[in-house]
């Protein structure tokens, strides 16, 4: 942290002791969203970059013994690689907990026939949709899609989404629905950032996680977490977390905190 100017203020005071605490488990496992929380919002999904601080403390975290870090994300595995600008050791998951790249060259998806058949017509009725408004933005994923609505105005965002509901519901039942910021996400997989995280839990052997998000689908992971963990709400809204920063500068602080606690502990300072 040498020549870091930069004060703490925004990290509360019960935050900075739980991560004290957090520092000193064996084996680490921080697990992060990443548009909101690493990254600031953008109205192009493909723009959004990771804030610099906060990459230089997931440097330093990843460089540690007994220390893990993920991006858990919304986004598919390839959006996800494409904007992160995390170091190679940074593991991935992506579509909410469908998608995994855990560093064993087994990155990817497994859906069976059936769900593949629901994803072609969801497909079909999603594009449909879009011809009925064509300001939203359409997103395919590996295992479903997402309309976007940031920047369209609120009856027009709510119209496209209520559209894309009913027909889906009408077209593909079954289908799971997500809501987010700016974002109604249909999925033929049900994993949830929760799943995500009891599965990063066996695979990082972590005798303790922190999680923090920005966005409703985060809830599923904070309500994952177990004692001795540490949860982050990041921004406004209801939230099952223990803690809350008010954005990603304040994302920034509290990873350096990490980093730096993490160190000293792991060389006995
Ligand atoms: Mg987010």
């Amino acid at each position: 942290m040498t020549g870091d100017t930069c004060g703490f203020d925004g990290v509360p005071g019960s935050l900075i002791a739980a991560l004290r605490h957090l520092a000193t488990t064996p084996q680490l496992t921080v697990a992060l969203d990443f548009d909101g929380v690493l990254a600031p919002l953008v109205d192009r999904p493909g723009e959004a970059r990771g804030d610099d601080r906060s990459l230089r403390a997931i440097s330093d975290l990843v460089a540690l013994s007994g220390t893990t870090v993920v991006l858990v994300s919304g986004r598919s595995l390839d959006s996800l690689r494409a904007v992160s600008g995390s170091p190679d050791k940074v593991l991935l998951v992506g579509s909410h907990g469908a998608e995994y790249d855990l560093g064993e060259g087994n990155a990817g998806i497994s859906i069976t026939n059936e769900e593949k058949r629901a994803l072609t017509e969801l497909r079909r009725a999603m594009h449909d949709v879009l011809e009925r408004h064509p300001n939203a933005r359409l997103e395919d994923k590996p295992a479903g899609c997402a309309l976007h609505t940031r920047g369209l105005a609120p009856d027009a965002a709510h119209a496209a989404q209520r559209d894309a509901s009913r027909t889906v519901g009408q077209r593909v039942p079954g289908v799971t629905h997500r809501a987010g910021k700016d974002v109604l996400e249909f999925s033929v997989v049900s994993a949830t950032k929760g799943d995500a995280m009891q599965r990063l839990r066996l695979h990082t052997s972590a005798t303790a996680m922190l999680y923090a998000g920005d966005d409703v689908t985060d809830e599923d992971a904070f309500a994952a977490l177990e004692i001795g963990d540490v949860s982050v709400k990041v921004g406004e809204g209801a939230t099952v977390a223990d803690h809350r920063v008010h954005g990603t500068v304040e994302v920034s602080q509290m990873l350096r905190v990490l980093a730096a606690d993490r160190r000293n502990h792991l060389l006995g300072a």
